[in-house]
């Protein structure tokens, strides 16, 4: 074996190393999910547990279009659900939205 395919050699197995334990990180990532922090949620302000949500954004900056993948601390409430969860959702009135139907009702509005 000549110097130069030890040396290839070497650096081949260095990066195989490092790829195999950034799979390996990977995949646990996957199998536990960070869990849930006491914190605010970036949506209702709410003190609440949280959990970290990753999503693609895209924006339109003085006309130039710019991607980047947001991370954001959600609770339970707010959490984003799957397509099929959400057609299944019956739409919640919030607090606010119900004391003004209360209102209206009141007043002879409904
Ligand atoms: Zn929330």
């Amino acid at each position: 074996m000549s110097l130069f395919d030890d040396h290839f050699a070497a650096k081949n197995a260095a990066s195989a190393r490092a790829w195999a334990m950034d799979e390996e990180k990977k995949q646990k990532e996957k199998r536990e999910p960070a869990p849930p922090k006491m914190g605010v949620c970036d949506k209702c302000h709410k003190e609440a547990l949280l959990r970290s949500y990753r999503s693609r954004q895209t924006d339109v900056v003085d006309g130039a279009a710019s991607f980047g993948v947001v991370v954001k601390h959600l609770c339970e409430d707010c959490a984003p659900k799957s397509r099929r969860e959400k057609d299944a959702e019956v739409p919640q009135l919030t607090n606010k939205q119900v004391k003004n139907l209360m209102r209206s009702a009141k007043k002879g509005l409904l």
